[in-house]
């Protein structure tokens, strides 16, 4: 698929950025498990924290293609800094967009695009990752809003973040479930704690617990009992947001593993000379363009809302974009491990960068959705498809 002049400008620009802001802060930000304020409003400052946030409340309005292409290019430079917008500007977004009242998009889409306001999607709770439907976080009918209590698990930009969505439970079943717009800087919200990860250890993963917490009847998103229709919905978008972020990663990965390999001379000769080195590199270039392609093609398909038609794969969006982080986030993993392998025993250092993209690449494997239960859905559209004929 050629990119416009438009997505390729977007993309240079986010490149720049992050070689110039990111990439030199980011071995301290893994060290220090942060990620400083100031990045933030650099972030905003070239419309990054509002990719895909209408134009009239202060956003890019990229279409999803170019938006992608931005995580991707921040990804590149650090993987924390491609989740936290990943999220932000995926599925927090993409619910208010698509879900919100003309008062809740007036209020929260300013504040997202301006980085006033960072985005949390809390979903997961302790027995409730996979299956989302066994949630147990509710929110009761109070006076003319509601009372939420419960705890969310694992809740990235939880800490620093200014509006949550928050999935509750409202009744019995999917049916039961409700999504709400929870303003973070109210009291009555606790942080229970911050989890010690393997990788993206910049990037905040946060358990909160809401006791009885307030919160006004605007604060429902979507009608009551919507909630998986709204988690459903955002995680299409949330997803091809992982896409991106994971080839961010991988594209790093095979960067350092090509200039390492010229450099680094064995037997008198570069790496780069080696027959099994050589066929790692082609290896990483062809599983990076191939889900880089997926990727693309879904993303034409959300945005214009056709799919692909003929053959037998997946035609329902949710299975496409889930295809489509399977296939990006193993290509990160696979490329950052063959990057590991190349480097050697230096490629196991913490001195050298492959091995903090091996951790990180790890994660993408796992959130919005593991690759068995993504896997699941994507073989249980084409057995629909396939049925139907
Ligand atoms: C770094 C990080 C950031 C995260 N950020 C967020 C966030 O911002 N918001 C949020 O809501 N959540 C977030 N999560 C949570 C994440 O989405 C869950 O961890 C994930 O959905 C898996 O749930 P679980 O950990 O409970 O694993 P489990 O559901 O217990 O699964 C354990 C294993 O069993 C497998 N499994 C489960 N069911 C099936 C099945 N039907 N078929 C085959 N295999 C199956 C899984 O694939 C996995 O391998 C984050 C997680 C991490 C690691």
């Amino acid at each position: 698929m050629a990119l416009t002049s438009e997505q390729l400008e977007i993309r240079a620009m986010a490149r720049e950025f992050a070689a110039g802001e990111i990439r030199p802060h980011v071995e301290a930000w893994d060290a220090h498990r942060a990620l400083p304020e100031a990045i933030f409003g650099k972030l905003a400052e070239l419309g990054f924290l509002g990719l895909r946030a209408p134009e009239d409340h202060g956003g890019l309005e990229l279409d999803l293609v170019t938006a992608l292409l931005a995580v991707e290019a921040l990804s590149w430079g650090d993987a924390s800094v491609g989740l936290t917008a990943a999220i932000h500007n995926g599925p927090v977004t993409r619910a208010l967009v698509a879900f919100g009242s003309p008062g809740q998009r007036d209020t929260w889409l300013p504040k997202l695009a301006s980085g006033e306001a960072i985005g949390a999607f809390a979903l997961s709770e302790e027995e409730a990752g996979s299956d989302p439907s066994a949630l147990a976080c509710a929110a009761h009918p109070s006076g003319d809003g509601w009372t939420l209590s419960g705890e969310k698990r694992w809740v990235t930009n939880g800490e620093r973040a200014g509006l949550l969505l928050v999935f509750a439970r409202t009744g019995e079943g999917r049916d039961g479930i409700s999504a709400f717009l929870v303003d973070r800087s109210q009291p009555g919200i606790e942080v229970v704690g911050r989890e010690r990860t393997l990788g993206l250890s910049a990037s905040e993963s946060i358990t909160l617990r809401f006791q009885d917490l307030a919160l006004s009847g605007d604060a429902l998103l979507g009608a009551q009992g919507e909630g998986w229709k709204v988690a459903s919905d955002a995680l299409v978008v949330g997803r091809l947001m992982v896409a991106a972020q994971s080839l961010g990663v991988a594209e790093a990965a095979f960067e350092h593993s090509l200039r390492y390999a010229g450099e680094r001379e064995q037997f008198g000769t570069p790496l780069s000379g080696f027959g099994a080195i050589q066929e790692k590199l082609a290896g990483m270039a062809q599983r990076i363009a191939q889900s880089r392609a997926l990727l693309q093609q879904v993303a034409g398909e959300v945005e214009s809302g056709e799919l692909v038609q003929g053959g037998s794969f997946p035609r329902s969006l949710p299975a496409r974009a889930a295809m489509s982080k399977v296939a990006a986030s193993e290509t990160a993993m696979w490329v950052a491990d063959e990057a590991v392998q190349i480097f050697g025993g230096y490629g196991y250092m913490r001195d050298y960068p492959v091995e903090k993209l091996m951790r990180d690449a790890k994660g993408t494997e796992i959130y919005e959705g593991t690759n068995e239960v993504l896997r699941w859905l994507v073989a249980r559209d084409a057995i629909r498809e396939a049925g139907e004929g």
